[in-house]
């Protein structure tokens, strides 16, 4: 951009004015002044040397000068404005805008191309990547580097590294630069080259201001400044400027081509657009790929604490309601229209020793309550079954005729004992069908046969359907069942009842049905020694034992996602220290500390997001092998997907705040300065 329009005339304005400027810098060892009270003028068009010895203040001027470092004392003006009186953010647009620095050891960015170490400036000026590209294509072009845009710096020969920094001034106009020891690393061919190019912009109307201990090139200048321990000791007009141009000293062959450009060309202000503030946090995302990918190894490492906190959530989130699924369907194929009366009081430890009240005769009086469908019995004991010449050792129930009904368990072979036998106390028994399978091999026919019950002889009725595992794990197949009044007489010799199960007829009753048999039991057995329980009861203790587990292992996931944010912390406060100098560039070249947050945020929000969707994809992964390991069901939702893909990108945001913090409050001088 060219300086601001001005009603003063350019001789009576200057274009930067130093007055009374003083930089000190503290040190172990006391005060040091590297500026001491110099004032100085320079108007737009200028080409002005600034000559001295080493360590006489002339970095410090160009830092002050280019806005990269602020006076102690004293008042610096660009175009009549104090640069005190302005903001960040306007400092860095001045930066940005005015400014364009070249310094001795070019500070190009190792890992960029020479293209887009030309075109960086114009991320932070918000212009779009075609827009950059075409226009620093055409900066390397008429600086003969045309064939070397693609090069890394280390591709690239001294002074072609140097004229792409002087490409990257321009970038965004550089109507000053500030070119500190421009030459001082290059051979005397490439250093007149550059002093060559420097002319050519001062004859296009750049200001220029080229710092230098080399009287040889200080007398390339129009003016020369000559500080001396931090003073000004004599400034005086140059009347026969050393002449070079880049053409005539252009050893390269595409010398003559940019020669017949047009010299306005290179000088040509960019065209003032949009400011699109997009821009950077899409340079940002390529930064981020690329910074990603260079350090494969350690952004693995880094990422895998985010990838298992989030493929934890995910697996166990998965499973869990896989689990708490199972339970309820279970509950549902039983029935919810079911209520279960259980001896002793609900929740007292034991409460059901010694209770021995629920007994046959609560039966009539329990189905003689208006809205029950069925009431049946259960009491189990553990029995030896013996036919020809197996034993086995199983639960055995003592039912009633309607249990199949009730318990919504079909028979597959023959028949369930019915009524008569209960009343009869018939020696009947119908068999699980991993029983049935186990003593009648091979399809041979177990209804009909005999088995030995205790010590009594037990005709087979029927063969219950198979209904697998239950929810606690045991084999649901691997039991029989006989008349509660036969198990009561001839096999467990007792007569109480372990539950009795009631089916209502309509399950909107069910809340009365509940309140007339406990007013009925409580009648018959003059206490309260018995609980009853609905399904929405067994639904909550089912789920609940297996809900406080997943919660227990979504707090481990939770914690280990911390444990992964801290390691991206430090990884990134790593990348902060490695890339100072980085950083440094990017500030001079007009970055905002906000542009810089933004870059680092961005990178730690990559590593997040790149870990928690690998996290998300290894959590599916696990929960679906854990299915097949054990038959749990999983069940994949997107809610907990998405929060899952939340927490990292959250875990990246707070993890990369203060790295990100720590980069954009660097001092721009400080950074250049780190190796
Ligand atoms: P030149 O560029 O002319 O060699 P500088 O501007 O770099 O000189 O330094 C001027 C003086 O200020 C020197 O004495 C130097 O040691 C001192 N100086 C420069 N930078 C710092 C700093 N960051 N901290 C302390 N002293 C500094
Ligand atoms: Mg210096």
């Amino acid at each position: 951009m060219q300086p601001r329009i001005d009603p003063t005339p350019l001789a009576a304005r200057p274009l930067i004015e130093l007055a009374g400027v003083t930089r000190t810098y503290d040190t172990g060892g006391g005060q040091v002044r590297a500026l001491d009270d110099v004032s100085l003028a320079i108007a737009a068009g200028e080409f002005v040397a600034i000559m001295g010895q080493s360590g006489s203040g002339k970095s410090t001027m160009m830092n002050l000068l280019g806005c990269l470092d602020r006076p102690t004392s004293g008042t610096y003006r660009v175009n009549g404005v104090d640069v005190d009186t302005l903001s960040d953010a306007a400092v860095a647009e001045l930066r940005r805008e005015t400014f364009g620095f070249v310094f001795q050891r070019y500070h190009l960015m190792a890992d960029l191309t020479a293209l887009d170490n030309v075109a960086m400036p114009a991320v932070y000026a918000g212009v779009g990547q075609g827009a950059r590209r075409d226009r620093a294509e055409a900066i390397l072009e008429r600086l003969g580097l045309a064939e070397r845009q693609d090069h890394r710096p280390h591709e690239l020969s001294g002074g072609q590294q140097q004229r792409a920094s002087i490409g990257r001034a321009l970038m965004n106009g550089g109507a000053v630069v500030l070119a500190d020891e421009p030459t001082g690393a290059l051979d005397s061919a490439s250093g007149r080259e550059v002093l060559g190019i420097l002319h050519e912009l001062h004859a296009h109307g750049h200001t220029i201001i080229l710092i230098t201990h080399d009287p040889d090139v200080a007398a390339h200048a129009d003016r020369i400044v000559r500080l001396a321990d931090g003073r000004v000791q004599s400034d005086e007009r140059n009347p026969h400027p050393r002449q070079t141009t880049a053409a005539a000293t252009t050893a390269d062959s595409d010398s003559t081509a940019r020669a017949n450009t047009p010299a306005s060309s290179i000088v040509a202000p960019p065209r003032p657009r949009m400011r699109n503030p997009l821009v950077v946090l899409l340079e940002s995302m390529r930064m981020a790929l690329r910074s990603l990918l260079h350090h494969g190894l350690r952004t693995t490492l880094t990422m895998l604490g985010i990838i298992i906190g989030v493929g934890s959530v995910v697996a166990m989130l998965a499973v869990g309601a896989g689990a708490r699924q199972q339970v309820l369907d279970r509950i549902q194929a039983m029935g919810t229209d079911l209520l279960s009366i259980k001896r002793g009081l609900a929740g007292v430890r034991n409460a059901s020793s010694g209770v021995v009240t629920l007994v046959p005769e609560d039966l009539p009086q329990i189905k003689a309550i208006p809205g029950v469908a069925y009431a049946v019995p259960e009491t189990d004991r553990n029995v030896v079954l013996r036919h020809g010449s197996n034993d086995l050792w199983l639960p055995a129930t003592g039912t009633g005729e309607t249990f199949p009904l009730v318990r919504n368990w079909p028979v597959a072979e023959g028949v369930f004992f019915s009524d008569d036998d209960v009343r009869r106390h018939a020696q009947v028994v119908v068999l699980g069908r991993a029983v049935a399978e186990e003593l009648f091999p091979e399809g041979r026919e177990a209804i009909g046969k005999v088995v030995i019950l205790g010590n009594a002889p037990f005709q087979v009725l029927g063969v219950l359907a198979g209904k697998g595992l239950g929810s606690s794990g045991v084999d649901l197949d691997y039991q029989v069942w006989l008349p509660y009044t036969t198990a009561a007489t001839r096999v467990f010799g007792q007569r109480y009842f372990r539950d009795v199960t009631v089916k209502v007829e309509d399950e909107g009753s069910m809340g009365q049905v509940e309140q007339a048999i406990r007013t009925t039991l409580i009648q018959r057995h003059g206490r309260e020694d018995f609980h009853i329980r609905n399904m929405a009861d067994l639904i909550e203790k089912r789920t609940e034992a297996r809900d406080t587990f997943t919660m227990l292992l979504t707090a481990i996931a939770v914690i280990s996602l911390v444990v992964g944010g801290i390691g991206v912390m430090n990884i990134m406060l790593v990348a902060v220290s490695e890339r100072t100098r980085e950083i440094g560039i990017r500030m001079a070249v007009g970055a905002r500390g906000r542009d810089v947050m933004v870059q680092f945020l961005t990178e730690a929000v990559f590593v997040c997001v790149l870990g928690g969707l690998i996290g998300i994809a290894a959590g599916i992964a696990a929960a679906q092998y854990a299915t097949q390991l054990t038959g749990w069901p999983a069940i994949f939702s997107w809610e907990p997907v998405a929060a899952a893909f939340a927490s990292a990108l959250i875990t990246g945001i707070v993890f990369g705040f203060i790295p990100a913090m720590k980069a954009a409050r660097l001092d721009p001088v400080d950074a250049l300065a780190r190796e």
